[in-house]
C-alpha cells in the first residue's frame, strides 16, 4: 500500500479535507504538492507536518481559477518532484443564497473556482497523468452534487457537473493506463461546515445513518486508495463517504 516516490498535487491542500489528504498521502511517501491561495502560514505548517513525518512536500501559492497561477503551480511541481503522478482537485467554494435571491456574481464565483479550476488544472497536469506509470485523477465533488441542498444550487450544479467531467476524462486516459475517479463526501468536519447554524447541523446528523460527521481521514482513507496501484482497474466512479446519507 506504499506511496513511495509517487507525485500528488492537490489543490486547496493548506487546511480541511485537502490538507488531510497531503498528509495521509506525505505521511506514505508521496512528494507532495501542497496548493494554497491565500492561506500560507497553514501550508507551510503542512509541508513541516509531512517532513517531520519523513515524507516530501513543496507549497505552490496558485488560485486555482486563474490558469497562469496553475501554470506556476506546475512548474513548482515540476522543479521539486518532477512530473505528477496524481492530482486531487480538491479546492472547492461555496457561496450560498436560496436561488431567488442569488446574484449572477454568486453563481459564476463558485463555477469559476469548483468547475474551472478543475478544468485548469486537469488541463495543466493531463500530460503528467497521461505519461505517469499508473496515473490518476481525483476530483472532489459532494453527497450535494447527487441529492441537492437548500439554498445551493450554484454548489449543487457545480459538484454534480464534476460526475460529468470525470467521465469523459476517465475515458480520454484510458488509451494511457491511466484513470479519474469522484469521490463524493458528506458533510465533514472543516471549516466549510463550521459555518452551518448549529440547529441546522443538527438536523443534517439526525439524518446520517451513521450518526456522525465525517472526519477529513474518512475521506482521506478513500482518496488513499484511488490513488495507489491498487485501484488500477477502477476509472469513472463516484465514490460515496457519506454515512449512508442516500441509503
Ligand atoms: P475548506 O475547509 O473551506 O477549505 C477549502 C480549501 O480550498 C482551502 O484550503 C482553500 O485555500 C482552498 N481554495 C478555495 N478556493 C481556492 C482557489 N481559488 N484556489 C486554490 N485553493 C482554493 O473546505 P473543505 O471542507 O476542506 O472542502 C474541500 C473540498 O471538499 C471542496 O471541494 C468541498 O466542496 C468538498 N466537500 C466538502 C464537504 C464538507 O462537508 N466539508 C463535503 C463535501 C465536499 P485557502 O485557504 O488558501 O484559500
Amino acid at each position: 500500500m506504499s506511496m513511495d516516490g509517487r507525485t500528488c498535487v492537490i489543490t486547496g491542500s493548506a487546511r480541511g479535507i485537502g490538507r488531510g489528504i497531503a498528509e495521509y498521502l506525505g505521511e506514505e511517501g508521496a512528494n507532495v504538492v501542497i496548493n494554497y491561495r491565500s492561506s500560507k502560514g497553514d501550508a507551510q505548517e503542512a509541508v513541516d507536518t509531512i517532513e517531520t513525518a519523513g515524507g516530501s512536500a513543496v507549497a505552490a501559492q496558485a488560485d486555482v481559477a486563474d490558469r497562469a497561477e496553475v501554470e506556476h503551480m506546475r512548474e513548482v511541481c515540476h522543479e521539486a518532484f518532477g512530473p505528477a503522478d496524481v492530482l486531487v482537485n480538491n479546492a472547492g467554494i461555496t457561496a450560498d443564497e436560496q436561488f431567488t435571491e442569488m446574484t449572477r456574481e454568486e453563481w459564476d464565483r463558485v463555477m469559476d473556482v469548483n468547475l474551472g479550476g478543475m478544468f485548469n488544472c486537469t488541463q495543466e497536469f493531463f500530460d503528467d497523468v497521461w505519461n505517469a506509470d499508473e496515473g490518476r485523477l481525483i476530483n472532489i465533488s459532494s453527497v450535494v452534487g447527487k441529492q441537492g441542498n437548500f439554498g445551493q444550487a450554484n454548489y449543487a450544479a457545480a459538484k454534480s457537473g464534476m460526475f460529468g467531467f470525470t467521465r469523459t476524462i476517465a475515458l480520454e486516459l484510458a488509451k494511457g493506463g491511466s484513470t479519474a475517479n469522484c469521490v463524493a463526501p458528506g458533510f465533514t468536519r472543516t471549516d466549510m461546515v463550521e459555518s452551518i447554524p448549529d440547529r441546522v447541523l443538527e438536523r443534517i446528523v439526525s439524518g446520517i445513518p451513521l450518526e456522525r460527521l465525517a472526519e477529513v481521514e474518512d475521506i482521506a482513507a478513500v482518496v488513499r486508495f484511488l490513488a495507489s496501484e491498487e485501484s488500477s482497474y477502477v476509472t469513472g466512479e463516484v465514490i460515496d463517504v457519506n454515512g449512508g446519507m442516500d441509503l
